[in-house]
Parts: structure tokens; sequence; C-alpha cells
């Protein structure tokens, strides 16, 4: 998978490919709250970023669910990675929403405190936490718009799809918030 597909809705970029290929300034990780590896994103990028991360993370000594934490990328193309931790889904009516929003900002805000210029996120929360995609997509979009508003020198804010489904599913988030 290639980034050969590319939207654009004036705030947000969206691609399909594979995130720790991304030359971005900081990469964001849908992590656990051990920071200590899983499975999807998350073991992707701990293999291609090497062991050094994962003691980093160790030493940090986990992260809730909603916030962030940043560190180095060390082999990554990107000089950062930020760790969030998105909700598990579970119905919905467990402040679901609230805190992958929450993913969203905490990130955003961490970035902008270390000058961050782009930055590239994946999907939050709909691989093994079971977001429904198209929620997910609409809360995404709309945080990362809110955001691109209040840090103005990010200037580049990515969606990396890993399937097409997800593209399909930002893509539309995308047009109906440029309506
Ligand atoms: P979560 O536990 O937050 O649901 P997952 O890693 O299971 O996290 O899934 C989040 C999204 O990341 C899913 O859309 C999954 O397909 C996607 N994904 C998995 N590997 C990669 C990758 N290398 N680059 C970009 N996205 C990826």
């Amino acid at each position: 998978m290639d980034d050969h597909e590319l939207f654009d809705n004036g705030y947000t970029q969206l691609v399909l490919g594979d995130i720790t290929r991304q030359r971005v300034d900081a990469i964001v990780n849908a992590a656990n709250t051990s920071l200590l590896g899983g499975g999807g994103v998350d073991g992707a990028i701990h293999r291609a970023a090497g062991h050094r991360l994962m003691e980093t993370c160790r030493r940090i000594g986990g992260c809730p669910t909603g916030e962030a934490r940043i560190t180095p990328g060390f082999n990554l193309p990107a000089h950062y990675v930020i760790h969030t931790v998105g909700p598990i889904w579970r119905g919905g009516d467990h402040d679901e929403d609230r805190l992958l929003a929450s993913c969203y900002r905490n990130s955003m805000r961490i970035a902008h405190e270390n000058g961050v210029r782009s930055i590239a996120f994946p999907s939050i929360s709909t691989g093994i936490y079971q977001f429904p995609l198209e929620r997910a997509a609409r809360i995404a979009v709309e945080e990362l718009q809110e955001a691109a508003e209040r840090y103005p020198e990010i200037k580049v804010i990515r969606v990396v799809a890993f399937s097409r489904e997800t593209w399909d599913a930002y893509e539309h988030a995308m047009e109906e918030s440029i309506d």
C-alpha cells in the first residue's frame, strides 16, 4: 500500500498507507494504558522504532485513556511518537465519544508544546478497540479541524488509513465537514 491516494479538505489530509513510513515530525500511536506494546498499529510502530521505544515507554509507566505521552521516534522517519490511549467501545454510553475526542485534542496539544509542524494519526480505537468507524471518523475530523485552527503552525495534519474501508469513512466525514 502506497500513499498514492490523497484527499485534503483544507484542514486535514487523508492518505492510504502505513503510518510507520510517514515522513512527518510526529506520528501518533493508538496505544494501550500500559504503553507496553500490543497488536495493530502499536505493534507496527514498536517494530519499526526498535527496542529503545519500549524501554522509554516502560520508564513512562503507563497512560490513562484519553491522555497522551510523547517519546522520540528512534528508528522511525518521524522524530517523535505521541502515544495516546483510545477508549474500548462498550456500547457508546461509557464516555467513549468524549474520550476519543480527548485523544485527538491531547495529542495535538502535546504536538504544539513540542514544536511539531507535521503530524500523522492512525484511526484511533477502530481496530481491536472496536469503536464504530463512521462515528470515530466524524469525531476525529471535527477535533482535528478545531486543532488546526488553534495551532496554525502545525501545517500538516494527516490521517493515515490502513484499509480502503477506513479511507472511505474518513473521506466521507471530511466531505461532510466542508458543507
Ligand atoms: P485500537 O486498539 O485503538 O483499536 P488498532 O491498532 O487495533 O488500535 O487499530 C487502529 C487502526 O490502526 C485500525 O484502523 C488499524 O487497521 C490501523 N492500523 C494497523 N496497522 C497500521 C499501520 N501500520 N499504519 C496505519 N494504521 C494501522
